[in-house]
């Protein structure tokens, strides 16, 4: 075979109950939607016109040099603690060092039962696959610290969700995919010694310079909250911030019934299982806080005097909000025009961000607007509008540059919800099209180009999904 993946693994080194040793489970029909070239350049993948590529990314196949396995976490899901999850339907082949020198994992998701699986399949279906491929790669576009997408392959077999439906397996790219639940399920445990261990290879893998727990949760929570607040200035909704889908590098992970807001509304949902909004657009906020609080938690056991320690952690904790406070002050500032924001400057973004949610205006063609003076069309009466520009131009006047930074800011094209779920349709249809012309235009979302003019376009009503639906 051609196809070499310079492998160098160093999960796989770790104690046994870290993990299930498990390889991706053969399916029938191997066939390739997409690989995505530069990833795999970066990756230092070669030979990726072997005709066994799909054999690999489909599972049928492990590569030389993988050390496949199942990666043992827990995690509290929708605030209930759950003692054991795991990798349910997915495998995690090993990790290459690119020329980076950043280590990376390459995950098959989808890939069939594993001791974690519980009462699942271990499988996926195309959609989420697909969502996840498209969405994943247009957050990396738009600058987003994410997941990547390496491969989507079809199984040639048929899951059963409420219907039967295409299998697919994504291919997936993490720094390292250590969530708060990994810390979470030995601290739950009491295994203070693997507990240490994971907490040296976490420093040593994304944190070297974090000398002691404290430090350490002081860097995660500084990466989360620039996560957070970067999602929010693009109007991204996770839709499923539960503990173990919270990276410790701060990537944004598992990608399942997120969405990008249409029109303004900080309460608003897409996932159908979040029934009470706990993952609403405005609340990922305090939720990142939430989840910050459990990995100090999990972290108190590696002090010297945990019940001693409970009190600076809860007092570090406490300083999130204005972590967060601060970093979306800084993200959409840069959304009206302005780089060096004053903390007076944060009442001009919520001035219209209010009118914007009374009139239902376009989160993104709002603030693209902007930059080419029709941000005045998308409000019905523009009467607010005008009287809120007249304070922000006299703002902005005395601002440098910012045009520039509006542009950078303010992105053409976000992967609509509607163009997300007509591309699946298709897909399951059998016409991947339009997932190749997604990812194409997402590619470049700051760029205005008149050819993808139709996917600027908010929903039409009948158009508009009111709800997305997890992969499981
Ligand atoms: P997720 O909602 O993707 O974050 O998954 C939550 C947990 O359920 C993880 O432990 C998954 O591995 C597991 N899981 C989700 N879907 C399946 C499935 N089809 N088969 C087995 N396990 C699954
Ligand atoms: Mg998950």
């Amino acid at each position: 075979m051609t196809l070499q993946i310079p492998f160098d693994n160093s999960y796989a080194t770790l104690p046994d109950s870290f993990y299930a040793r498990v390889s991706p489970e053969p399916v029938k029909a191997p066939s390739l939607i997409a690989i995505n070239t530069p990833l795999a350049r970066e990756l230092g993948i070669d030979g990726l016109d072997d005709p066994d590529v799909a054999e690999v990314f489909a599972g049928n196949t492990v590569p030389q040099g993988a050390s496949p396995l199942a990666q043992l976490y827990a995690g509290h899901q929708f605030g209930q603690y759950n003692p054991q999850l795991g990798d349910g339907r997915a495998v995690l082949l090993g990790e290459t060092v690119g020329a980076d020198g950043i280590r990376r994992d390459i995950q098959l998701k989808g890939s069939g039962r594993t001791p974690f699986s519980r009462m699942g399949d271990g499988r996926a279906w195309l959609g989420p696959v697909l969502r996840e491929y498209v969405v994943s790669e247009a957050m990396h576009a738009l600058g987003v610290p994410t997941t990547r997408a390496l491969a989507a392959a079809r199984t040639g077999e048929r899951v059963v969700r409420e219907q039967p439906l295409p299998g697919a397996v994504l291919t997936r790219v993490a720094q390292s995919h250590l969530r708060v639940g990994t810390f979470q399920v030995f601290s739950a445990r009491g295994d203070t010694k693997a507990l240490q261990t994971l907490f040296d290879y976490a420093v040593a893998r994304h944190y070297p310079d974090a000398a002691d727990p404290a430090s350490f949760l002081n860097a995660v929570m500084r990466k989360q909250a620039a996560l957070i607040a970067h999602w929010m200035s693009f109007g991204f909704i996770h839709g499923v911030m539960n503990t173990d889908n919270c990276s410790i590098s701060g990537e944004t992970i598992d990608y399942g019934p997120c969405a990008f807001m249409d029109s303004y509304h900080p309460e608003t949902v897409y996932s159908s299982i979040d029934r009470y909004g706990r993952y609403s657009y405005a609340a990922q906020a305090d939720i990142i806080v939430w989840n910050m609080a459990q990995l100090a938690t999990a972290l108190l056991s590696l002090m010297p005097d945990p019940e001693a320690s409970v009190e600076p952690f809860t007092a570090q904790i406490h300083t999130m909000p204005d972590m967060i406070r601060a970093e979306w002050l800084t993200r959409f500032a840069a959304k009206i025009g302005i780089a060096n924001p004053t903390p007076d400057d944060a009442r001009l973004v919520t001035d219209l961000l209010t009118l914007m949610q009374v009139s239902d205006a376009d989160f993104t063609n709002t603030f693209r607007g902007l930059v080419d003076d029709t941000a005045r069309d998308q409000f019905d009466d523009p009467t607010g509008f005008d009287q809120w520009s007249e304070g922000w131009k006299a703002r902005i006047d005395s601002e440098d540059g910012s045009q520039a930074v509006m542009s950078t800011a303010n992105p053409v094209l976000i992967p609509r919800n509607h163009r997300i779920e007509e591309m699946i349709q298709a897909a399951v249809l059998g016409d991947d099209s339009l997932f190749h012309r997604l990812n194409s235009a997402y590619s470049a979302p700051f760029t205005p180009n008149p050819a993808l003019a139709d996917l600027q376009h908010p929903p039409r009503p009948n158009e508009v999904v009111q709800a997305t639906f997890c992969g499981t």
